[in-house]
C-alpha cells in the first residue's frame, strides 16, 4: 500500500483569528485535492476551535503543535489530548525541536506524549532531527536514533503502525538553510531502518517520514520528488497562502 503524503503547516505562534481566516480561505481556493496527500495546518492552540470552522467543506486536517503528556489534572497553562480530539485535531506535532530546546522537553516525554495522542485516536507527528553541532560532531546518526528508541520503547506494541516521523535537522528550522534532497534521503532511509528493527518491514514501510527545514514553494518539487520523503512540515512558508498551495501543489 502506498504511503500517504502528509503537507502538514505549522504556524507556530503567529497569526491572529482575521489572519488565519483568511489564509485558510486562499487555501481552500487555490488546493488541488489530490490522492492519497493529506493538507494539515497546525494553528496555535487557541486559534484551533476557530480553524475548523475555517476549514469545514474542504480536505483540510487540523493539528495541534502540543499537547500535555498526562490525560487530565493540574498541569495549568497545558492542553490534553483529550480536549485536542473534542476539537476536531486528527494530528498533534510531538518533539518539535523549539518545544525541546525552549520547553526541556525530553526524549521520554515525547513518547509518553505521543502514548497519550494515540490513545486519543490522534496521530502523533513525532519530530526529530540533529543540531548543528551534533551533525558536525559526526553524531547525527546516534542523536535521531536514541530520539527513536525513546518513543518506541514508550509505546503499546499494538500503536506502532500509527506514527508519523518528521526529520527536522534543527540546523534547518527557520533558517532558509534546507537539508538537501540527498540529505534527508539518507536520513529517512537510516529512520526507516530503525522502524524496521523495532516494529518490522511491514510497518517501516507503511511509515510516513516527512521532511521539515527552510521547505519552500521552490525547493519543494525536488524534496517531493524523492520516494524517500512522505511529505513535508513547513513552518514559515505556511503562513502565505500562496507559497503553501505551491508547495502542496508541487506533490
Ligand atoms: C518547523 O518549524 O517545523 C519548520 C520546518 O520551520 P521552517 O519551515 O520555517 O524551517
Amino acid at each position: 500500500m502506498a504511503r500517504k503524503t502528509i503537507i502538514a503547516g505549522n504556524w507556530k505562534m503567529n497569526l491572529l483569528p482575521a489572519e488565519g481566516e483568511e489564509l485558510v480561505a486562499e487555501l481552500k481556493e487555490q488546493l488541488q485535492i489530490r490522492e492519497n496527500l493529506e493538507v494539515v495546518i497546525c494553528p496555535q492552540m487557541a486559534l484551533v476551535p476557530m480553524a475548523l470552522d475555517w476549514i469545514y467543506d474542504s480536505v483540510i486536517q487540523l493539528g495541534a503543535q502540543n499537547c500535555a503528556e498526562k490525560l487530565s489534572g493540574a498541569l495549568t497553562g497545558e492542553t490534553s489530548a483529550e480536549l485536542l480530539k473534542v476539537l476536531g485535531c486528527r494530528y498533534c506535532l510531538v518533539g518539535h525541536s523549539e518545544r525541546r530546546s525552549l520547553f526541556n522537553e525530553t526524549d521520554d516525554m515525547v513518547g509518553r506524549k505521543s502514548q497519550v495522542l494515540l490513545n486519543m485516536g490522534l496521530t502523533p507527528i513525532v519530530c526529530i532531527g540533529e543540531s548543528l553541532a551534533q551533525r558536525e560532531a559526526g553524531d547525527h546518526f546516534k542523536t535521531i536514533d536514541t530520539q527513536i528508541a525513546a518513543v518506541f520503547s514508550q509505546l503499546d506494541q499494538t500503536d506502532w503502525t500509527r506514527l508519523v516521523f518528521a526529520y527536522e535537522p534543527v540546523w534547518a528550522i527557520g533558517t532558509g538553510k534546507t537539508a538537501t534532497p540527498e540529505q534527508a534521503v539518507e536520513i529517512h532511509r537510516f529512520i526507516r531502518s530503525k522502524i524496521k528493527e523495532f516494529a518490522g518491514d511491514v510497518v517501516a514501510n507503511a511509515t510516513s517520514i516527512l521532511y521539515g527545514g527552510s521547505a519552500n514553494a521552490v525547493n519543494a518539487a525536488d524534496l517531493l520528488g524523492e520516494s524517500e520523503i512522505d511529505g513535508l512540515l513547513v513552518g514559515g512558508a505556511s503562513l502565505k497562502a500562496e507559497d503553501f498551495s505551491q508547495i502542496i501543489a508541487s506533490f
